[in-house]
């Protein structure tokens, strides 16, 4: 895949369930958790589904959206395209939108592994919501998350001013 390309699985291009705000969401193809009870399962093979779709191709969908004032990425596992999702992320907060990732591995593994791609992702990330989606713990209580386990870590001053959200 090239380094500017992301295997998509779906886009929502307004949403207003995957983060505050009216939100352009991209969930991403491939995911290795196989969390028990996943409700996107489609989203789990590395290869042969989704749609390969430029940075450049994103972007122009969410520019164009006067609505839409943040961008979430969830999957499947997002961090399998950190590289160019930073890249998407950079551009979108450029233009003034925050930034929410959605991840099944846990933050301290994410600064653990030390992978380049990760952290520019994080980076350019203003909320990282964490953790496997665990049925046992599944909440219809909790804002913008499936179960109770997931924590969310705001990361910078604009995250931080979506804090009471969740
Ligand atoms: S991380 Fe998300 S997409 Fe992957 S198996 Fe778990 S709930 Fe499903």
């Amino acid at each position: 895949m090239p380094t500017d390309t992301i295997l998509v699985a779906g886009i929502e291009p307004e949403s207003i369930t995957d983060g505050p705000g009216v939100r352009f969401v991209v969930f991403t193809q491939g995911c290795t958790h196989d969390c028990p009870g996943c409700h996107n399962p489609e989203t789990h093979a590395l290869s042969g589904r989704g749609t390969p779709m430029t940075v450049d191709e994103l972007y122009a969908r969410i520019a164009a959206d006067p609505l839409v004032s943040g961008v979430t990425f969830s999957g499947g596992e997002p961090l399998l395209h950190a590289g160019p999702l930073s890249k998407l992320a950079k551009k979108c907060r450029a233009d003034g939108k925050n930034v929410i990732v959605y991840t099944g591995y846990l933050y301290e593994q994410i600064l653990e592994a030390a992978n380049p791609d990760w952290n520019a992702l994080l980076a350019e990330t203003d909320i990282l919501v964490d953790g496997p989606y665990v049925e046992a713990q599944r909440s219809l209580a909790i804002h913008f998350r499936g179960s109770r386990n997931q924590r969310v870590f705001f990361l910078t001053e604009c995250g931080k001013s979506f804090e009471k959200r969740f």
